[in-house]
């Protein structure tokens, strides 16, 4: 069996592994290079591999990073099946479909910038056609139930605890007459986190991809991250200022809303205005209330009773971007949920344009911000960022909230490969070079664990 590392090696996006033997070819993830213009140059590059010859493609969950090149992968002629959880083909439709129309309005601006030098237009890397042929292509499975991508590859998901329907991978095939198991970690969720049920290790495996985001780093408790957040909040009550929190539609916006709600009394949410400014978080809403039973024990209970967790009495859910420009005149206190997470693109940028120069605005950031994202710019501590081509001043309080992180931490990344019996090789993945070396570092030091960090391109045998 050979593997082949074709994205996240040493960044966190673009997540692609290749695994073929003489049986065929698996592609695992098949992820968006995000970014600015060089990941865009990298998304439209040719496969390194040609598309038709993969059996299949099996994702560990719908988050753009793992799942977006999918449509650049049709549109390379690949006709065969993708294999899911449920949950995550419930998400991938309202996911591919906001990247399709991200990816329109970024090239549509591009062109019109092209005509005006007197080049011709670029062609879209994919059309609407070939989203639609992914969302076709889609096969739905289970926790725990083992399913045959490949004739003698079986592939079983593990809960991941980082987004709902995402897994980890357990791959069996026989070798010699012996079981051989990869496991593939995904995106790990942390230990504790509300909503989501803990990851489920996989204890037997010979090998390893484990990812790496937050590989050097120790989150603080969630607890004491809360009571942050109330702070935040108090000092905007009594300014009456707002509150901007960028955030992921998947996952981040629940969240935020959860602990909304949990402390709605204490945190004196009856004095602002609460809007959830995304079409798509209002949309995933419905897939958690559809997918209800994939959540951990508590929420299953709060979801029955009279506090639902993601219906606040003073919350809005905004979709019509009319509503979203009119929440502009309003004056605080006031909080505003928007994506994108990182402030490269979405309905936040306007929210910041309007906001970011007043010094009774806090912009609450709750998850990871690539570099070159305007998010890592203003997390940096940048006094001026240039906002749809206006170059505006800083003086917004940037807040970083890391306990709520939707990845678990050192400790948490150490504690899963922990449960594996055999210590096995790992291969790094999915984290900046410094997030790799840190969580080696541990790897080594805790477990004599044998540790790789592949690069792009990279392959391995695995006998
Ligand atoms: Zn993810």
């Amino acid at each position: 069996m050979r593997l082949r590392f074709l994205g996240a090696a040493g960044e966190v996006t673009g997540s692609a592994f290749l695994l073929e033997n003489g049986a065929g070819r698996l592609l695992l993830d098949c992820g968006l290079f995000q970014g600015g213009a060089d990941e865009r140059r990298r998304n439209a590059a040719p496969f390194p591999f040609d598309p038709t010859s993969l059996a299949a493609v099996v994702l560990t969950h719908a988050h753009i990073d793992h799942i977006g090149r999918l449509p650049y992968l049709i549109r390379a002629g690949f006709r065969r099946r993708i294999h899911a959880h449920r949950a995550t083909v419930a998400l991938a439709d309202i996911l591919l479909r906001d990247a399709y129309e991200l990816m329109r309005a970024d090239l549509d601006k591009e062109n019109r910038a092209r005509l005006r030098r007197g080049l011709a237009p670029r062609p879209a890397p994919y059309e609407l056609e070939d989203l639609e042929r992914v969302l076709e292509s889609f096969v739905s499975h289970d926790y725990r139930k083992p399913f045959e991508p490949l004739p003698g590859i079986m592939v079983e998901f593990y809960d991941a605890g980082h987004i709902l329907g995402s897994a980890s991978l357990r791959i069996l095939w026989q070798e010699a007459g012996r079981a051989r198991v990869l496991a593939v970690s995904g995106d790990l969720g942390p230990h504790g986190a509300p909503l989501l049920r803990d990851p489920e290790p996989i204890t037997d495996a010979d090998w390893l991809i484990l990812e790496s985001t937050y590989g050097d780093r120790r989150h603080r408790p969630r607890a004491a991250t809360v009571e942050e957040l109330g702070m935040i909040l108090e000092t905007a009550a009594e300014s009456g200022g707002s509150v901007l929190i960028p955030a992921f539609a998947v996952g981040r916006s629940q969240e935020i809303l959860w602990w909304l709600s949990q402390h709605r009394e204490r945190f004196g949410l009856h004095r602002f205005r609460i809007f959830l400014d995304s079409p798509m978080a209002v949309a995933v809403g419905e897939v958690y209330e559809r997918f209800v039973t994939l959540l951990d024990e508590e929420a299953k209970r709060r979801w029955q009773g009279p506090a639902h967790p993601l219906r606040l009495p003073n919350l809005r859910l905004v979709t019509r971007s009319e509503d979203s420009i009119a929440i502009n005149r309003l004056e605080g206190p006031l909080i505003v949920i928007a994506g994108s997470g990182m402030c490269n693109g979405g309905r936040i940028l306007h929210h910041l344009r309007h906001r970011l120069w007043r010094d009774n605005t806090a912009i609450v950031f709750v998850g990871y911000q690539a570099a070159g994202t305007l998010g890592r710019k203003l997390v940096e501590g940048a006094s001026y960022v240039t906002i749809f081509g206006e170059r505006i001043k800083v003086r917004a309080r940037i807040h970083t909230l890391g306990g709520l992180s939707a990845h678990g931490d050192q400790e948490d990344l150490c504690r899963w490969y922990g449960a594996l019996e055999k210590h096995p090789p790992v291969w790094l993945v999915h984290g900046e070079e410094h997030a790799r070396e840190g969580l080696a570092a541990a790897l080594r030091q805790r477990f004599g664990a044998e540790v790789h960090r592949p690069r792009q391109g990279e392959g391995f045998l695995l006998s």
